[in-house]
């Protein structure tokens, strides 16, 4: 049987979608709104801050600029005319739910996980100890942690956990300034990183190397720092016939490859080293008599029938001065929506927002911190996919149009930031970066950024 819609929207009364967030999921979701034709349909995208591209901005590694090359494609859906986007607009503070529920058909919650997860053990709160969210967003110059005062003066950095972002932190700290150059980090960072001390940076795996979240292009990339010699231990890479057998993934088998090569390496004397080390848990964070991290108590693991870490009571102490939790992002409760205080996302069933109507949800709120950002793509279309065959079923909204909504923020004083502003700020940005033979230079104070308005 073919289903059809039957739609009660009309070019003069389009289906009305507020998205909240403008990162991947956001956008993703705006464009599949737009690429259907059976359904009018105007979107607006709003996020808390005058910037787009959520993650890709403040998340994604500053070295990692074709990464960002997607935001090509997210310039293309925000500029067409059935989106808008309103930056600058706080959902729960500018905007209410019931805000939203009295101006559009449906509402898509594309909000990320902006929180981090801790370790639970003695120390955590030591100064120098941080969770890596809190390190990327300072140098990614997310106006949140610009006024941050960082100061660098460890020699030895521990970071714990081996996933990708553990991998971005990791190596931006061994990056020379030659090499952070070419990159669009902070320009606040670059200065603190320019006169690091950092000499010796461990990324500490609690389970083996076959376990490790990380992807091996990222990996392959410490074999090739010009100031860091990766140093692994043989011993703590081995791994017997009968498991490498059941190795069955292309990733960890090439992980596998990348790390051995790196064990099998004789450091070439550089001045800084990445020690990446396996089977071992932090368990207390050491401190000076001020409070300061001063070193990183860890405990040898083994693995048991589960594939599970248990301690063996064998301990060491690394002599580092700074520690980074890289253990996962968490998603953060929005005002008056459903919110899993345990999975740390919105509760859904394929993006349907739990005990809602008309309410929706993709990306990391709604499936937990996982997957690349093309990931996003598929999965908020499956939302949108849902949304519009519940169209003709959403309930009436007495106040849809744009104009209405204008209104509303206009009464409200909120300085609501547009697209082309956000057009204004960027070509500025890049600009300034150029001056100085750089990519971009990014503005990170919120009051500077309001300042950049489309001529
Ligand atoms: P992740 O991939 O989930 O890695 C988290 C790591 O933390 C795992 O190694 C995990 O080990 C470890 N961990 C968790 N709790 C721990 C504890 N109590 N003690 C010690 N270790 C612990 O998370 P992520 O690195 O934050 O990345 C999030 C997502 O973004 C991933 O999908 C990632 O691929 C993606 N990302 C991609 C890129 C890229 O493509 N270049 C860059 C950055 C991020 P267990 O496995 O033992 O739990």
């Amino acid at each position: 049987m073919s289903h059809s819609f039957t739609p009660p929207f009309t070019a003069q009364r389009p289906l009305r979608v507020a998205v909240i967030g403008s990162g991947p999921s956001g956008v993703y979701a705006a464009e599949a709104l737009i690429k259907q034709t059976a359904l009018p349909t105007e979107v607006d995208v709003f996020d808390r801050l005058p910037t787009p591209y959520g993650l890709v901005r403040y998340g994604v590694a500053p070295d990692h600029l074709t990464i960002k090359s997607v935001t090509k494609g997210f310039e293309k859906t925000l500029s067409d005319p059935r989106v808008r986007f309103l930056g600058n607009v706080e959902f729960g503070k500018d905007l209410t739910h019931d805000d939203l529920k009295a101006h559009y058909d449906a509402i898509m919650y594309t909000v990320g996980a902006s929180g981090d997860r801790r370790l639970g053990i003695p120390g955590e709160d030591l100064s120098g100890s941080m969770s890596a969210t809190e390190f990327v967003a300072w140098y990614n110059g997310h106006p949140d942690a610009a006024a941050r005062e960082m100061v660098l003066s460890a020699t030895g950095v521990a970071v714990v956990g081996v996933g990708n972002v553990a991998l971005d932190v990791s190596r931006i700290l061994l990056k020379t300034v030659a090499e952070l150059q070419a990159s669009d980090i902070a320009p606040h960072a670059l200065e603190v990183l320019e006169d690091s001390p950092v000499k010796d940076v461990w990324i500490l795996g609690r389970r083996s190397a076959a376990q490790a979240k990380f992807t091996t292009k990222e990996l392959r990339e410490f074999g090739e720092l010009s100031d860091a010699d990766p140093v692994v231990k043989p011993a703590e890479v081995a791994v017997d016939e009968v498991a490498e057998a059941a190795i069955t993934d292309n990733v960890v088998r090439k992980n596998l490859e990348v790390i051995r090569d790196f064990a099998g390496r004789t450091p070439e004397g550089k001045p800084r080293r990445i020690h990446l080390r396996f089977l071992v848990s932090p368990v207390e964070i050491l401190g000076d008599e001020n409070g300061n991290v001063s070193g990183l108590k860890i405990e040898r693991n083994t693995l048991d029938a589960s594939g599970n870490a248990v301690g063996t009571g064998e301990t060491e102490v690394l002599p580092v001065q700074m520690v980074l939790r890289s253990v996962g992002y968490r998603g953060v409760a929005l005002p008056g929506v459903p919110f899993d205080e345990k999975l740390g996302i919105i509760p859904n069933v394929e993006g349907r927002v739990e005990g809602r109507t008309g309410e929706y949800t993709s990306g990391w709120i709604k499936r937990g911190p996982s997957g690349v950002i093309g990931t996003n793509r598929k999965d908020s279309t499956d939302t949108v996919a849902h949304l519009l065959a519940d169209a003709d079923a959403l309930p009436p909204v007495a106040k849809a149009s744009r104009a209405d909504i204008d209104a509303l923020l206009q009464e409200r004083g909120v300085d609501v930031y547009t697209f082309a502003d956000w057009q204004a700020l960027d070509t500025h940005e890049q600009a300034q970066g150029q001056a100085q033979g750089r990519p971009r230079a990014k503005v990170v104070h919120k009051h500077e950024m309001l300042g950049h308005r489309q001529k």
